[in-house]
């Protein structure tokens, strides 16, 4: 059985090597900011002229010579000034000096900018109290960007910086990816609708829900189907009907029970499965393979298996659909607060509670009753990850966190 690990680099793989985004739009960013949030920048993004486009002030003060202030305290003539959105018509004679704000353009001639904080200011006659190097609280024209450079790679996943370059830029409509449409379907007998009052046996269909949640956090868009029965020609029906999107994600069905029929519906249809287990708890019996050239995820049917193999295995190859480079699977490190005792074999996510002391990151495991106690997942803001051959963890020892999106 492949390691999460392994696993999780066998989806990049095949999703790197078979596919690519279906097709590209625009955002108004002027518009609509927040739309654009997630998104994956389909071309490079260049810069339409210098940045700065002039030598910009970043201070507010007086623009000086600076030989003229070699030995101080100097007295310079003030004669004009120098706004944000307009410049001092004229070049700066020797003995010279020009008010300057924040932002506004050095004046030609000038080179350095003085502090209001160490000037005195008497009629027109400016007291200069500190020398100046030439270059002094002023940032370059073209310094921060050159013209026709590149400031957002094609690939970018954009966030509120990247927006804010964007804008800079006039780049208002933003060339994106499309996202990639993920089916959802939740297959069991059991499964009643979120609205509705379950029998005495049946359960509301909770992974529907938080799976589409988490399509949409990694950037693509659900499609929810179903619920599916365990029934062959229904399920049958909705795989197929699944297959349309880009990318489909079952839940449940896939384990060895008699009524565990996604794997063999989805072999009948012509399935090639890349894993059919992966060495973690919860969510060992996860499969991954591609079905009429889509991929195709069978995610365990318990709620926190299905979130936690839903981030590990299915978050990059939405990205590779997106057009994004995957994301790498990010852990912190924390000390544990509490011994922990793990069987070997499999890598085990304990939900856990992640606190930032002024000792440094903190994590306790939460009590949890297994795979489908979510309720404990609200009080979690990541899962402890215990490697297949850690058996014993002492309180106070260094463990790995994986956050859980959103949270931390
Ligand atoms: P399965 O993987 O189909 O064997 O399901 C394992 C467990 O997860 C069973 O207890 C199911 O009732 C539960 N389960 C399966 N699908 C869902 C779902 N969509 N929402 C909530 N719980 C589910
Ligand atoms: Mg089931």
């Amino acid at each position: 059985m492949l390691s999460y690990q392994a696993a999780r680099g066998k989806v990049i793989e095949i999703a790197k090597a078979r596919f690519r985004p279906r097709s590209t739009e625009t955002v108004d960013i002027t518009r609509d900011p927040a739309g654009a949030l997630g998104r994956i920048a389909s071309e490079d993004i260049r810069a339409d002229r210098d940045y700065p486009s002039f030598d910009r002030s970043i201070r507010d003060g007086i623009a000086v010579r600076s030989a003229d202030v070699a030995n101080v305290p100097m007295r310079l003539k003030a004669v004009g000034e120098s706004k944000a959105g307009s410049s001092y018509p004229a070049t700066l004679a020797q003995g010279e000096c020009v008010h300057i704000m924040t932002g506004a353009p050095v004046p030609a001639g000038a080179d350095a900018v003085v502090m209001v904080e160490y000037t005195k200011a008497e009629g027109d006659w400016m007291t200069v109290e500190r020398t100046a190097r030439a270059g002094d609280h002023i940032v370059r024209a073209g310094s921060e960007a050159r013209a026709n450079q590149i400031v957002i790679p094609r690939g970018t996943r954009i966030g509120y910086a990247d927006l804010s370059v964007a804008a800079q830029v006039g780049a208002a409509k933003l060339p994106v990816f499309t996202r990639p449409l993920v089916a959802v379907l939740a297959t069991g007998d059991e499964l009643v609708p979120a609205d509705e009052k379950p029998g005495a046996y049946a359960i509301r269909n909770s992974n529907s829900i938080s799976l589409a949640a988490q399509v949409a956090l990694s950037g693509a868009e659900p499609v929810i189907l179903g619920p599916a029965p365990d029934r062959e020609r229904e399920l049958r029906e909705l795989i197929e009907r699944g297959l349309r999107e880009d990318a489909l994600v079952l839940s449940g069905g896939v384990s060895m029970g008699k009524y565990d029929l996604v794997e063999n519906i989805l072999l009948e249809a012509g399935a090639e499965f890349y894993f059919d287990g992966v060495a973690i708890r919860p969510g060992r019996p996860a499969v991954f393979g591609i079905c009429k050239d889509k991929l195709v995820f069978g995610l365990p049917g318990n709620p926190v298996s299905a979130i936690v193999t839903f981030e590990l295995l299915v978050t990059p190859a939405i990205d590779v659909l997106s057009g994004a480079a995957p994301r790498p699977l990010a852990l912190f490190r924390a000390k544990v607060t509490h011994d922990l005792n793990e069987k070997p074999g499999l890598a085990h996510f304990l939900p856990a509670k992640m606190k930032f002391t002024d000792d440094g990151p903190t994590v306790e495991a939460l009590r949890w009753q297994g795979s489908g106690d979510v309720v404990a997942l609200v009080d979690a803001n990541c899962f402890i990850v215990v490697g297949t051959t850690q058996e014993h963890i002492s309180a106070g020892d260094w463990v790995d966190v994986f956050p859980r999106r959103g949270s931390i």
